[in-house]
């Protein structure tokens, strides 16, 4: 018989969950035991949609089997079992692909994270067991065949017997060595409980013959061993359980079970309504983000049921964009099954849904923000960015819905801050909320730009990723005040030391024009500034578009190379201005160069590139001779 190889992903992955020491090596159980269900879903579903097949709930369940002599553990299902073909797609490559990448940009030396993260599905019998055999029967087959891979070698495939559809997984539990009691998973005892454990809602029933002690009937102390087939699930879907019964372990647990992370979630939102509309969900708003969260891979969506049956694995209609990282499952008498993608998106009742959704996450965000600040800080800095596109997009119609959301870093506070956190504190003649863009908190702070602002005792905001100030343009006030850029030309701080005054701005009116001429456009204004105490020169601007969009939007694929008009603002209180001063009057040519490099400092402040590098610094040697 021939030896088929796994595909090179598979192998590599294969050999992780043999030689990895890991601790969590009874979640193979969870699964397998996923899988049956998955299997049992999908004749269900088939039955539920097709009048020439009946189902009979009775006839659908999964069993497990222990055999301690031979070392065995046989799970097996009357799912709608695999082809030839499909034993081959389904089981010879790494189901899920995301995972492999992950691996090779996270790489860890045992593994562990992987496994923990992903819970590699089928693959991880592996852990467990040195040899994994499969016997299927697809539906509506006369065919059956066998399965065998003892590990990274490769598998076979073999034509064999079996009564009726469905699945059987064959575990040979590995030996136990010195890091590993394999014992364990062969005690009826340690497979109930992680049943319990994992599985508990599983809708079929898992069942297993378990042995109980019992009186020996017609007698008083004669004991002997009954065994007796029982179910050791609850089988009520912990989203139609009470939330009274139970614990957060509960929801940690079937966050993991469910793959929708592999961290712990920082709120869970359970909610059973009865109205308009009657679902029961859970949601999560996880902690982390997904490894290809920022990418257009990623794609979002909760799982739809419709009545206790699975018709969607990820509803992209339930969450809005700006929500995407919120995963869970929904499930509502009110939809119907035979659905399709394209009427569900148009159902009233789904729509209904979603718009509740997003009321419920968003009140869980408040509340988190309010009552945990530490973790709602921890998801911020993981999904900020996420809000923040979702006030910029759709030319902010969903601003009111996240605004109470955002956090931005204080100069007062040095953390995070809400919008309304730095409102209610603003001194009563301040009339903007300040914020400063920059590519990283220590950059923003050494900006000439925020001294007046900070000397007048008033907190800045500052801006440290592309995308907030486009967003807070969009919102353009908060409390009716409006944001104010600390670059931009008019700040509307008065203060008569700071206010040039007009003699001042006579006085020096040629010097200026001469200079605004040297730069030949790069500037729209060169003038006279006070609002400056150790800088001598920056960059302000007039207009909507500030210094740091006209960066961002200049650093994007096909740019349209737009400009801020800059203004130039000299310190006529510095010393370098008096320099400046006596070139003009008396040396053309260092006046000239002196220009040139004031103009330069204030782009290399500003974090913007200089044209001509060279020129700058041998601009600089001149002056130094
Ligand atoms: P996933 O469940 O995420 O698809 P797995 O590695 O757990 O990934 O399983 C791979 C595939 O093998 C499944 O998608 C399914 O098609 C098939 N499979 C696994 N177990 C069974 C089973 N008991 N019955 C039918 N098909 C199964
Ligand atoms: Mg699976």
């Amino acid at each position: 018989m021939e030896t088929k190889q796994f595909k090179a992903e598979s192998k590599r992955l294969l050999d992780l969950m043999i030689n990895s020491i890991y601790t969590h090596r009874e979640i193979f159980l969870r699964e397998l035991i996923s899988n049956s269900s998955d299997a049992i879903d999908k004749i269900y579903y088939k039955a539920l949609t097709d009048d020439s097949i009946t189902f009979d709930k009775d006839n659908y369940y999964i069993k497990i089997y222990i055999d301690k002599d031979n070392r065995t553990i046989k799970i097996s299902d009357t799912g709608i079992g695999m082809t030839k073909e499909e034993l081959d797609d389904n089981l010879g490559v790494i189901a899920k692909s995301g995972s492999l990448k992950f691996k090779k940009e996270n790489d860890t030396e045992d593994g562990h994270d992987i496994i923990g993260q992903f819970g590699v599905g089928f693959y991880s019998a592996f852990l467990v067991a040195d040899t994994v055999t499969v016997i299927s029967k697809a539906f509506g087959s006369d065919e059956a065949y066998k399965w065998e891979s003892k590990g990274v070698e490769g598998y076979t495939i073999e034509p064999c017997e079996k009564d009726s559809a469905g699945t059987d997984i064959i575990l040979k539990i590995k030996e136990n060595n010195e890091d590993e009691n394999y014992d364990e998973y062969l005690e009826e005892y340690t497979i109930k409980s992680i049943i319990k454990k994992y599985s508990d809602f599983i809708r079929y029933p898992i069942k297993m013959d378990v042995t109980e002690r019992k009186l020996k009937e017609g007698t008083e102390n004669e004991y002997e061993d009954i065994i007796e087939e029982k179910t050791i699930n609850s089988r009520v879907p912990i989203w139609r359980k009470n939330k009274n019964e139970l614990t957060d372990e509960d929801y940690d647990n079937f966050y993991a079970e469910k793959h929708y992370g592999y961290d712990k979630p920082i709120k869970h939102i359970h909610v059973s309504v009865d109205g308009m509309v009657s679902y029961n969900s859970i949601l999560y708003i996880p902690e982390k983000t997904p490894y290809d969260f920022y990418t257009k891979d990623y794609e979002k969506g909760l799982e739809l049921y419709s009545n206790g049956v699975m018709i969607m694995n990820k509803c992209s209609d339930l969450v809005p964009d700006y929500f995407s990282f919120v995963k869970g499952i929904v499930d509502s008498e009110d939809l119907s099954l035979n659905i399709s993608r394209e009427i569900l998106q148009h159902d009233r009742q789904l729509k209904l849904i979603a718009k509740n959704i997003k009321t419920q996450i968003k009140n869980g965000l408040l509340d988190t923000l309010k009552n945990e600040r530490d973790k709602y800080e921890k998801f911020y800095n993981s999904f900020g960015r996420q809000l923040k596109y979702g006030v910029y997009s759709e030319f902010g119609a969903h601003k009111e819905d996240l605004q109470d959301l955002l956090m931005f870093y204080s100069s007062k506070e040095k953390k995070l801050v809400t919008l309304d956190e730095y409102v209610s504190r603003m001194p009563e003649d301040q009339k903007y909320i300040y914020y400063a863009a920059g590519e990283s908190i220590e950059r923003i702070e050494k900006l000439p730009q925020t001294e007046m602002v900070s000397d007048k005792g008033y907190e800045i905001l500052y801006f440290t990723e592309d995308i907030d100030e486009f967003a807070i343009r969009m919102l353009m006030s908060y409390k009716e005040k409006e944001f104010k850029s600390v670059s931009s030309g008019d700040l509307g701080i008065e203060d008569k030391d700071q206010e040039v005054t007009e003699s001042e701005e006579k006085e020096n009116k040629d010097l200026f024009e001469s200079m605004k001429t040297i730069l030949d456009g790069k500037v729209k204004t060169v003038k006279a500034s006070k609002r400056m105490k150790k800088y001598p020169v920056c960059l302000s601007n007039e207009g909507d578009l500030t210094i740091e969009m006209e960066k961002v939007l200049n650093s994007m694929p096909n740019n349209e190379n737009v400009k801020a008009e800059k203004v130039l603002e000299i310190n006529i209180n510095h010393d370098v201005f008096k320099s400046l001063k006596e070139a003009y009057d008396n040396d053309k040519d260092k006046f000239n160069l002196y220009t040139n490099v004031l103009y330069n400092q204030a782009l290399l402040i500003e974090g913007l590139p200089i044209n001509d590098p060279v020129e700058f610094t041998n601009n600089i040697c001149k002056i130094m001779k």
